[in-house]
């Protein structure tokens, strides 16, 4: 009998300790902030947060896209010195070998998606990575139709622009990246907004600076 309570209590105290390990492994205390999505936590590592794309920050003698800068601040404001929260999805190394992750806070916010609902970012779908997706994607549309951030004072010529179904990246129709979209895949948008707006994300080689359309004023 007695055998069995010291058992039980055993696993109790084991159950107890393996819990708080990973607890404790779970979270991060945030180094510095590169820019609107990504981060370097104290251990070293480069986090890019999953599903996200924040204008670019001065660098390299590259200028600062607009509202790089703002969005940098808003991701620096919520996790600099924070301890946050990783989850990752099925990919976890983006080409660059920085860890790809989901970024939350104690209160339990997600940070890729407070980012996009500041309209400091845009939604940058990529498979197998598309656990939030669907949350992501509706904060967008919130930010778009607060005309937030990026999203504000936006015009635009009406065009025509060629989305992948599959990729899920919009292209001008000359882009030699979109004509190998199959014929079943495509599809038609006559604006960058209401690319954004289903969920595309500019092609990096045929719209590399102009998804921000106000920034061409
Ligand atoms: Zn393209």
């Amino acid at each position: 009998m007695n055998r069995n309570i010291f058992f039980f209590l055993f696993i109790i105290v084991f159950i107890f300790l393996y819990n708080k390990s990973l607890c404790a492994e779970n979270w991060f205390n945030v180094k510095s902030v590169i820019d609107g999505d990504t981060i370097i936590l104290s251990d070293g590592r480069h986090i890019r947060y999953i599903g996200i794309n924040a204008p670019e920050v001065e660098h390299n003698e590259q200028k600062a896209q607009p509202y790089g800068e703002a969005a940098k601040q808003f991701n620096k404001n919520m996790v600099f010195s924070e301890k946050v929260h990783l989850e990752f999805d099925k990919d976890r190394f983006d080409q660059y070998g920085r860890l790809l992750a989901y970024i939350f806070l104690k209160d339990g916010s997600l940070i890729n998606a407070k980012i996009i609902a500041q309209g400091y970012a845009y939604f940058l779908g990529r498979s197998p990575n598309k656990k939030y997706d669907s949350l992501l994607l509706q904060c967008q549309r919130r930010a778009m139709s607060g005309h937030k951030g990026i999203w504000s004072r936006w015009r635009e010529k009406k065009d025509r622009y060629l989305g992948n179904q599959h990729s899920k990246r919009f292209h001008l129709i000359k882009c030699s990246y979109g004509r190998q979209t199959s014929k079943k895949s495509r599809i038609f948008f006559s604006s960058k907004w209401d690319a954004f707006w289903e969920g595309y994300a500019p092609c990096k080689k045929c719209l590399p600076e102009y998804f921000i359309p106000q920034s061409v004023e």
